[in-house]
């Protein structure tokens, strides 16, 4: 039922592009000769994007040269300074604001054999803001079972100079079902089905006193030489639409590939945390079954980490800008952030959004679109710690929604780019249902660049919420997720292998075109009410 109303709006959409176009065309013949129609400029930023795109370098410089670019490391001080540099190459301007981090954290060594019963090379990466090892060891591994503080006091006094396992061994499952994402017919139309109520946030682990806490002061007093996880049992959980069924029909890969997290904690007061690293679930079920048949196990490991506290503050927003013309005070926002997790380069989370975002407003700016409002983009740091970037700079330009800053009226819009690297098939209106029509607009000639829908929910996690959270219209691009959810999100396999070209370059043209719609609006576009 739904999928034919979608198919019978198609059919109108169509006239209506025949209709616009011949409005356009009427318009554009009025206008001073040498002055271009709106539809001029967007046909100009299509072809700016498509034939002469830099967006693809730009995510070889941050994933390849820079490398993992962890908030707080001088990794993604040197990737910003490049980035900066680039921005004005471009001829916008630049600024940088800083904010409070905590410290940055930076892997010098791993490696790691299993030695008996035969020499194997393990798999591996460190978790961040673990410590390190006291240099290369070889140790025994033992598993043990903790499940509350009471399971602490058999093991007390038997594990210093041991490598230790906690988990059980994970189930491997046959690769079966589709690991590359494209939203299909079925897909999109589920997206725009709208949710009541759907504003549940998927944990990303909570607070409190928790079992990881008592459990690593045990094996520090007890001096083992090293944790060894296989990961969490959880697939994928980042960023899917809250409430409801939309399910990402991808399941995680393994083989090889690790889904490595943050271990310890960035603040200056920390406890250290023991010298940790998540191994393929492959070899990890290897040494529990060897451990359960009596075999001994024994490893060699070798982790050296780095806490860095020289730069302070040590957090960072770029920001990149396109000053508009009559309306100049007003702002129309691009964001995607700047920081990525610390197991592989990141090019998928988010080098992608942020090539395309700069790339966005470099079109704009070598097609001198002119833009009655300011283009802004704004590169976040701190996102995977929490939108720390994105929540300082709405704190700092706009207030809370209880106490907005005069700045706070001038926002058009923010738009977001953060599921990877795969094209843009909509947006996601996030409970604002007055802007749908106005989106409806724009995307009625982007059909062959295939946006076509308005997604009736809202996503979380991710920069768009810092805008949202204090009343002003932020947006999330819908996204093919390609292998972000199987593959690439956090893993050590986010290389810019797994960024594809065509996908990259109708990101930036879109986000291009959006923001010129944007600033061009006769009104700012509708906010919704505040609850
Ligand atoms: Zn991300």
């Amino acid at each position: 039922m739904a999928k034919r109303r979608v198919r019978a709006a198609s059919a109108v959409t169509a006239i209506g592009m025949l209709l616009v176009g011949a409005i356009v065309l009427a318009s554009g013949g009025l206008r001073a000769a040498g002055q271009r129609s709106e539809s001029e400029i967007i046909q100009a930023i299509r072809e700016e994007g498509f034939a002469r795109s830099q967006a693809m370098e730009t995510v070889s410089w941050l994933s390849d040269v820079f490398g993992p670019r962890v908030t707080g490391t001088p990794a993604i001080e040197s990737a910003k300074d490049w980035t900066a540099e680039r921005l004005r190459a471009w001829g916008l301007g630049v600024s940088e604001e800083r904010f409070q981090y905590g410290r940055g954290w930076s892997l010098e060594r791993f490696h790691a054999h299993l030695i008996e019963p035969q020499v194997m090379p393990i798999i591996g990466y460190p978790r961040a803001w673990t410590t390190s090892t006291n240099g290369t060891v070889t140790a025994d591994v033992v598993r043990i079972l903790i499940q509350s503080q009471d399971d602490v006091e058999q093991y007390r006094g038997t594990l210093a100079g041991k490598i230790i396992l906690m988990q059980p061994t994970r189930t491997v499952a046959m690769l079966e079902e589709d690991l590359v994402l494209r939203m299909d017919e079925a897909l999109l139309d589920e997206a725009t089905r709208p949710v009541e109520g759907a504003s549940q946030q998927q944990g990303s682990g909570g607070t409190g006193a928790r079992i990881e806490d008592y459990v690593n002061d045990f094996l520090l007093e007890e001096g083992i030489v090293a944790l060894l996880d296989r990961g969490s049992d959880v697939s994928f959980v980042g960023g899917a639409p809250s409430g409801g069924q939309l399910v990402w029909p991808t399941q995680r890969t393994d083989g090889g590939t690790v889904f490595v997290g943050a271990g310890g904690s960035r603040a200056i007061d920390a406890t250290p945390v023991v010298p940790t690293a998540t191994i393929a679930v492959e070899h990890y079920n290897r040494m529990v079954r060897l451990l359960d048949q009596g075999v001994p196990v024994r490893v060699e490991i070798n982790i050296q980490t780095r806490f860095h506290e020289e730069v302070r503050p040590n957090g960072f927003n770029l920001i990149g800008e396109l000053p508009g013309t009559d309306l100049a005070n007003e702002v129309v926002l691009l964001g995607a952030h700047f920081d990525s997790t610390h197991a592989s380069t990141g090019a998928t989370d988010n080098a992608a959004g942020v090539a395309a975002m700069m790339e966005a407003l470099r079109i704009l700016q070598a097609v001198k679109a002119q833009p009655r409002r300011t283009v802004r983009v704004v590169l976040w740091g701190g996102e995977e710690q929490g939108l720390l970037g994105s929540r300082a700079y709405v704190a700092r330009h706009y207030g809370g929604s209880q106490s907005p800053t005069p700045e706070h009226a001038s926002v058009a819009a923010y738009f977001n780019l953060d599921n990877g690297a795969g094209r843009i098939r909509g947006i996601w209106r996030q409970g604002n249902e007055a802007i749908e029509p106005v989106f409806r607009e724009w995307m009625r000639d982007l059909a062959d660049l295939e946006v076509t829908t308005v997604g009736r929910r809202s996503t979380r996690g991710t920069d768009h919420v810092s805008f949202d959270e204090v009343g002003l219209p932020g947006f999330q691009f819908m996204q093919d997720r390609l292998e972000y959810n199987s593959r690439t999100h956090h893993s050590n396999m986010d290389v810019y292998d797994r960024v594809q070209r065509d996908d990259l370059l109708q990101m930036s043209v879109v986000a291009a075109i959006f923001a010129y719609r944007a600033a061009m609006l006769g009104e700012l576009p509708p906010r919704k009410e505040l609850r």
